[in-house]
């Protein structure tokens, strides 16, 4: 998934789910150091974002329909109350024709 179809389908997901908010979305590596985030984190790439909602219930149907747009997901407490962590990218080793076509612009938009 592009940086622009994961952005396409974050949208979606609000419109369809508009009880959520966005919580965190790109993290610097600091950042993410900072909040104890993986090192692989999706996050450091601008491909991951957490939600909260008011209940575990609207989480629970926010994490179903992030599914049908193809992100990857899952609900998880961080220490601020439970957050559903999106992804457009799989879990584990980002493939090198995403870095190769995607990562350096990712960084580059994200660093002004
Ligand atoms: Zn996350």
């Amino acid at each position: 998934m592009s940086p622009e179809e994961f952005d396409r389908a974050c949208r979606t997901l609000v419109r369809g789910c508009p009880w959520v908010s966005e919580t965190s979305g790109y993290r610097s590596k600091g950042r993410n150091e900072a909040v104890g985030g993986s090192p692989h984190s999706k996050h450091l790439l601008g491909m991951a974002r957490d939600f909260a909602a008011p209940s575990m219930n609207g989480l629970g149907q926010a994490d179903k329909f992030a599914r049908t747009l193809g992100l990857w997901t899952y609900i998880h407490d961080v220490g601020s109350g439970s957050h559903l962590h999106v992804q457009g990218l799989e879990k584990g080793d980002v493939p090198d024709w995403w870095i190769k076509k995607y990562g350096k612009g990712v960084r580059d938009g994200r660093t002004t």
